[in-house]
């Protein structure tokens, strides 16, 4: 498959035009940033191993049903996708308070709620991604309160293989980012990528912080804990 033109250039990833409108190439790049971009790094392999954590991932997802954008790794750096038009709308997950929910609710981090938090943000840089909520959504037309639904239902879905998942292999899935696109159909896809960028992995054990916190909190040691993600996952994976 052909990469042809550039279609977005954006702080982690590219996306490239093919010869077949319905898919695209993304690029992984190794820079890693945070904050909006205000705080921005070089890691070493970043790319190779987010391309193959994804790969990893939405393959075991599609297993189980989720339909997602992914359908080949080209190369270490390059996956093919379909094309989809993206919801302008960031959903996360939280299994356990960490992060920014520290801050709004004055939780203590690692704080486990009897429910599974669910909130909605909106997709825009100039706003800086705001916390909005369903009515929002639907004000906007971004979707409709029947599209929510079935979003979260697909959400809720993922939460619970990617929890199955990384149960078996001595990790917590403490949050998570996700975002969904439509294609020609309508039919929503997950998009974008689940990966210690866009998650919080901690080891069940030791608690120790396998994802991009290290990064953001300056902890050291980031190509060694996205690398002890994918080696996990390729040993219990490829049994
Ligand atoms: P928080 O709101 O605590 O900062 O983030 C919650 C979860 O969503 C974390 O796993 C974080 O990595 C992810 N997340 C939130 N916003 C973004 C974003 O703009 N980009 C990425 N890659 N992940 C995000």
């Amino acid at each position: 498959m052909e990469r042809k033109e550039l279609l977005y250039d954006g702080k982690e990833k590219q996306l490239y035009a093919t010869d077949n409108p319905d898919q695209i190439i993304i690029l992984y790049k190794d820079d890693a940033s945070a904050y909006n971009g205000v705080k921005r790094t070089t890691i070493r392999n970043k790319g190779i191993i987010n391309n193959r954590i994804t790969e990893l991932i939405y393959k075991e997802l599609e297993k189980n049903g989720i339909h997602t954008h992914f359908i080949e790794r080209l190369d270490q750096h390059n996956q093919l996708c379909r094309k989809t038009t993206i919801i302008p709308l960031e959903f996360i997950v939280r299994n356990v308070i960490a992060g920014s929910l520290t801050r709004r609710l004055d939780l203590d981090e690692g704080t486990v709620p009897e429910n599974t938090i669910f909130e909605i943000c909106l997709k825009n840089d100039t706003l800086r991604d705001p916390l909005i909520n369903d009515h929002h959504a639907v004000a906007m037309k971004i979707v409709s309160y029947e599209e929510l639904q079935e979003l979260y239902s697909i959400v809720s879905h993922i939460n619970r293989v990617l929890v199955t998942l990384f149960r078996q292999v001595n990790v917590i899935v403490v949050d998570f980012k996700i975002e969904f696109g439509r294609d020609a159909n309508g039919k929503f896809l997950l998009a974008d990528e689940i990966s210690p960028d866009s998650a919080r992995f901690w080891d069940s054990i030791s608690k120790e912080r396998l994802d991009k916190d290290r990064f953001r909190k300056d902890l050291g040691k980031l190509e060694e804990s996205y690398t002890e993600i994918v080696n996990r996952l390729e040993t219990l994976l490829s049994k």
